[in-house]
């Protein structure tokens, strides 16, 4: 496949992705530049980020931490924002703050005492996101709703570190609009206390629009934009 074709794909997946959240936004009455999109692009090459990057888009998000230190290394110089959207272990939290900005996958308190030695160490400043589990599975990560404000309070009160908001993957088999709409009342709960938390990252290829109709700031797209993952290659 030459580079002109998979980057005619990728501008055809942007300009639908880009469609379907212009419908979720004049169905909800909302702006478009309340919405930020993050390309996941984890198990796809960095030359498909250069390809992002080359269409305009600003933010990409990685799962896993080996992956994403190579891909952000190959795309060094590109004018992009790096999102952690995996589950994160405290010995890769030197590693993920060498390159990531938005950490959207927070869910207990050790990691935000390791997050915050470090970013403190390297004198940075990360975005940290609550992430919530919306189900009574936190196998995928997250943390119960009970606990998100005490989350919540130690990132915000941690050196190195700024409270941006909450995150959430919707859970299987419930509508992503019921899951969505407790993110919402969990994130409104958040910011009653942190004012400037005002992120929610929430919406995949397949729940964008409740995604945009129950207040989502960032949406992190990847079968939609850049097609569907092999099953095991990760
Ligand atoms: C892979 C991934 C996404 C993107 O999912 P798609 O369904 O491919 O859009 C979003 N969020 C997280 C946490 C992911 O791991």
């Amino acid at each position: 496949m030459t580079d002109l074709t998979r980057r005619e794909q990728i501008a055809a997946g942007l300009a639908e992705v880009e469609a379907r959240i212009a419908g979720a936004c004049r169905a909800a009455g909302r702006g478009r530049e309340e919405l930020t999109l993050v390309a996941v692009t984890k198990t796809y090459p960095a030359s498909d980020v250069r390809i992002l990057s080359g269409l305009g888009v600003r933010d990409v998000g990685e799962n896993r931490d080996q992956e994403a230190a190579a891909k952000a290394a190959e795309t060094a110089g590109l004018p992009l924002t790096w999102h952690f959207v995996g589950q994160l272990q405290t010995n890769k939290v030197r590693s993920v703050l060498g390159y990531a900005d938005v950490i959207h996958s927070v869910d207990r308190i050790r990691l935000v005492t390791a997050l915050s030695r470090e970013a403190d160490r390297v004198g940075r400043e990360a975005t940290c996101l609550v992430q919530v589990a919306l189900d009574d599975d936190p196998s995928r990560g997250g943390a119960r709703p009970g606990e998100v404000p005490a989350l919540a309070d130690a990132l915000a009160g941690a050196r190195g570190l700024r409270l941006g908001g909450v995150m959430a993957v919707a859970p299987l088999g419930e509508e992503p609009d019921k899951a969505f709409a407790r993110l919402r009342e969990l994130a409104q709960a958040v910011r009653e206390r942190h004012p400037g938390a005002e992120i929610i990252s929430a919406g995949m290829s397949g729940d964008l629009a409740a995604a945009v109709a129950n207040g989502a700031t960032h949406l992190r797209i990847g079968t939609a934009l850049l097609g569907r993952r092999k099953p095991f290659v990760r």
